[in-house]
């Protein structure tokens, strides 16, 4: 099954609010997606995609993915789509670095696999553990009766777990926020607060020591050093995030003893198979993981889905779903969707989503013969 044409569209996804990180550090009102088709000899293909956060969250931004598909595109044609494994180190070989640009191919390669083997993506990866996914909510910054209202409107959706996001202004307020949100949660729910690097790490340490949270405490700090010193310092969980980029991030970070967990995101560490190696190394030193994309629509997220379910239960959180920010939606009623808090992937072959070609209008981009 050799690769045969590379097509790729670039799609403008107004999100249906202005989303705030860390206090209004990160701001933003749509992202920059890049959605591609794989074709092959055998009229199977496969769909990918690459969409960062906006271009304020990480070393990454919509632009970047096409300008390196310019290099690693025309690499691929002619090559056996099955061999992921080594068309991922030719990738490294022709672009080091540079992993957000490879995941849309690589997610594309696997949906390919699940094709032609005529299996879920999931029982490629290891196999479904369950039968769903726990999906959990994201609120954003504001006062702490503002924060408790949206975690009440998220659990009258079905949420249990949610993502609250702190940072920006006195500490004092990120402690009543927390104190707040503490003070709401029923018993069978959880709280991550994600920092989203917001705090130094005189400010964690005085927040985290002062509120009482049982929960997670997410990338407190803006790098790796800072946010190990200080999980030194205090008792709470740390997970970590937009510091890990590789496989050896994750084993300085189980050697320096710097987290309980971290974020899987297929976007920020190159795709899935990257992504599956990370997931298995945490799994084996028993760290808990969220499991879900940067961005995007329905199908990155689709593609993290499948990561998530094939994942050991015990080792996993509930994840984020992107594209319930979107307005826009290229496979409507197809892929990983909200259920009452649950995501249930279709047992058919490869990811299952097939974006609709009118949406997705012209390509800017055609490697291989028309
Ligand atoms: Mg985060």
């Amino acid at each position: 099954m050799k690769i045969k044409r590379i097509t790729v569209w670039q799609k403008t996804l107004p999100l249906s609010k202005p989303y705030w990180l860390s206090g209004g550090r990160l701001k933003f009102e749509a992202l920059d997606s890049t959605i591609l088709r794989i074709e092959t000899d055998t009229g199977l293909s496969g769909w990918g995609e690459g969409c960062p956060w906006g271009h304020t969250y990480l070393p990454a931004f919509g632009g970047g993915i096409r300008a390196g598909l310019e290099l690693l595109a025309p690499q691929l044609l002619g090559q056996q789509a099955t061999a992921i494994d080594r068309l991922n180190q030719m990738m490294d070989v022709v672009l080091p670095g540079h992993p957000y640009i490879k995941s849309p191919i690589d997610i594309a390669l696997w949906d390919l696999l699940g094709k032609h083997a005529e299996l879920p993506v999931y029982t490629l990866l290891g196999g479904a553990d369950g039968d769903h996914i726990d999906v959990n909510s994201s609120i954003s910054t504001g006062t702490p009766d503002e924060m408790v209202s949206l975690i009440e409107e998220a659990r009258a959706k079905g949420y249990r777990t949610h993502s609250a996001k702190l940072g920006g202004g006195h500490p004092q307020t990120d402690i009543d926020r927390i104190e707040a949100i503490e003070a709401a949660l029923q018993p069978d729910e959880f709280v991550t607060y994600d920092i989203n690097r917001a705090w130094t790490p005189a400010v964690a340490i005085e927040v985290m020591n002062s509120a009482s949270a049982r929960g997670w405490f997410e990338q407190p700090c803006e790098t790796f050093d800072q946010c190990r010193h200080v999980r030194q310092h205090t008792t709470q969980p740390i997970m970590l995030d937009e510091c890990m980029h590789s496989l050896q991030d994750h084993l300085d970070g189980w050697r320096y003893g710097a987290c309980e967990g971290v974020k899987v995101k297929p976007n920020r560490l190159g795709g899935l198979t990257k992504s599956r190696q990370v997931r298995d190394f945490c799994t084996s030193v028993g760290w808990r993981m969220h499991i879900e994309d940067v961005g995007g629509t329905v199908l990155a997220d689709t593609a993290a889905m499948h990561l998530a379910l094939s994942t050991k239960a015990e080792n996993r959180l509930a994840s984020w779903l992107a594209h319930a920010h979107l307005i826009d939606d290229p496979a409507p009623d197809q892929g990983a969707r909200n259920r009452d808090g649950k995501v249930v992937l279709p047992d058919k072959p490869g990811l299952d989503v097939e974006p609709d070609l009118d949406w997705l209008g012209e390509p800017v981009a055609v490697y291989g013969a028309v």
